[in-house]
């Protein structure tokens, strides 16, 4: 690993990888800044050949930029790994929930991975995509019956959760004659993970999924849909996972379910192991690499079918974070500052919770660096405080900068994954535009919202336009 090589000189921090060559790339995850970032002559940050101060001048700030190099690189060490380390076919799908918009999909989907929706408009947003309807799944513990009604015109593998919607489904898919509907049962594993309380979605008391015991009433019922195909399983157990064991120790309580679905004569050849792992926000987080985790997975797979003497099944997985959350840095423009003395020194800059609401809503940590005084000697530690009226509006507690001064730009690092998609209108502030950056060339894939749109959508009944006082 290059890793020990990437310290500034005087900050002791792991902030600019100095990377010489990208023949073999290290892994994203594992990485506070995306995998192009480099310190030009100027000692200005860049990334993706895009110097990030021009950038803002060109797109205002706050501005989240994208680098598509390190996106693809995740893409591939999937893949790779998978065809690697499994002998079975397998299938990289994109939890597009992370990040879902038409120009992300578009990259995902070139590099031949699938997706994972979780609602009409994450469906919508893939089809607009282009991408194909054998590559999206969707999952969700409360699809509508219009939702449902979308999946299955669309095409797609229905991830089932419970028993309403299997009802409902069934209804759906008898009513219309063709191709029985494929799908795949979603299951709570029983298993813990050392993750935020909300983000855990694996054990049993989950609202995700059938409980285990209610899987052979399950299996019995599909086995007498002739408008259902029952394909597969599916288990998710949360986010931001460090360890290994959770998700071997998954792979084979999903071949156990495997053998008993098949039992029922059920063509379940497909096992989906869900996403979850985790990427470096700071400098003490350490995740292992893509490539690690899927050979954990892929050998916990073998090995219990082995175990059985069970074909191998097509495995699945779908990450989100750890695909496009070391991709993308938002650049903020400082503002205001407030010190008070023996206390703390509050940074303001012009964004916060409505584009970043993950410190606020699961006290999410951070890490930023100066784009335009990459070298300077880190001097202070501040409070990076938003620009909303919460006092919660607090981006990073504690970052360790050189001395700022407004018109600087604050990079706030690894923020690719539950930014954008979870960004509000808080405050009547529009979300911010967003940039890929490749080999030198910026473009937007997403406009910034202007006081036009903001207002687009609001409607005066009549009675109130004729109000006076
Ligand atoms: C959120 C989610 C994922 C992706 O989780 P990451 O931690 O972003 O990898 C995968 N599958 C399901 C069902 C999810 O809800």
């Amino acid at each position: 690993m290059l890793s020990s090589d990437r310290s500034l000189p005087n900050t002791g921090h792991r902030y600019v990888p100095q990377i010489t060559s990208l023949d073999i790339p290290p892994s994203p995850n594992q990485e506070l800044l995306p995998l192009t970032a480099k310190v030009n002559s100027k000692d200005n940050l860049s990334i993706g050949g895009c110097e990030i101060q021009q950038l803002v001048q060109q797109y205002d700030s706050p501005l989240y930029i994208l680098d598509e190099f390190t996106l693809r690189t995740a893409c591939r060490q999937y893949r790779d790994s998978f065809n690697t380390y499994y002998s079975g076919e397998s299938q990289v799908i994109y939890a597009s929930k992370a990040w879902s918009c038409i120009g992300v999909c578009r990259i995902i989907d070139s590099e031949d991975l699938g997706f994972d929706v979780v609602s009409g408009g994450e469906l919508f947003t893939t089809i607009e995509a282009g991408v194909g309807k054998e590559k999206i799944y969707f999952h969700g513990n409360n699809k509508s019956t219009a939702e449902l009604e979308f999946a299955v015109e669309t095409g797609c593998t229905v991830m089932v959760d419970n028993w309403l919607e299997l009802k409902t489904l069934t209804q759906i898919a008898s009513d219309k004659s063709g191709q029985p509907v494929p799908i795949m049962v979603r299951l709570t594993p029983g298993i813990e993970c050392h993750t935020h309380e909300y983000i855990r979605t694996g054990h049993l008391d989950s609202k995700f999924g059938f409980d285990p015991n209610q899987l052979d009433e399950v299996f019995t019922y599909l086995s007498q849909q002739a408008s259902l195909s029952c394909i597969g399983l599916h288990a998710h157990i949360g986010s931001q996972i460090f360890e290994r064991q959770p998700h071997q120790d998954l792979g084979e309580v999903l071949v156990d379910w495997m053998q008993k679905a098949q039992g029922y004569g059920l063509p379940v050849t497909t096992l989906n192991v869900g996403g979850g792992l985790g990427i470096c926000y700071t400098e003490s987080d350490d995740p292992p690499s893509i490539s690690e985790w899927v050979k954990a997975v892929s050998t916990a797979v073998e090995n219990a079918c082995n175990k059985v003497g069970l074909a191998l099944p097509k495995l699945m997985a779908e990450p989100g974070r750890s695909l496009i959350g070391s991709a993308c840095v938002t650049a903020y423009t400082v503002g205001s500052r407030k010190e008070i003395p023996n206390f703390h020194t509050y940074v303001a800059v012009d964004g916060g919770m409505s584009d970043n609401p993950r410190p606020i809503t699961y006290q999410s940590v951070y890490r930023a660096v100066v784009a335009n005084k990459m070298s300077a000697p880190i001097t202070e530690e501040v409070t990076v405080a938003g620009k909303h009226c919460e006092s919660g509006d607090i981006i990073i507690k504690d970052a360790a900068l050189p001395e700022t001064e407004p018109g600087d730009v604050l990079v706030v690092m690894d923020t690719g994954a539950y930014n954008y998609s979870m960004a509000s209108n808080y405050n009547r502030i529009g979300r911010p535009a967003a940039v890929v950056v490749y080999e030198g060339e910026a473009n937007l894939i997403i406009e910034r919202e202007s006081y036009q749109n903001l207002i687009e959508r609001d409607r005066l009944p009549e009675r109130l336009v004729k109000h006076k006082k």
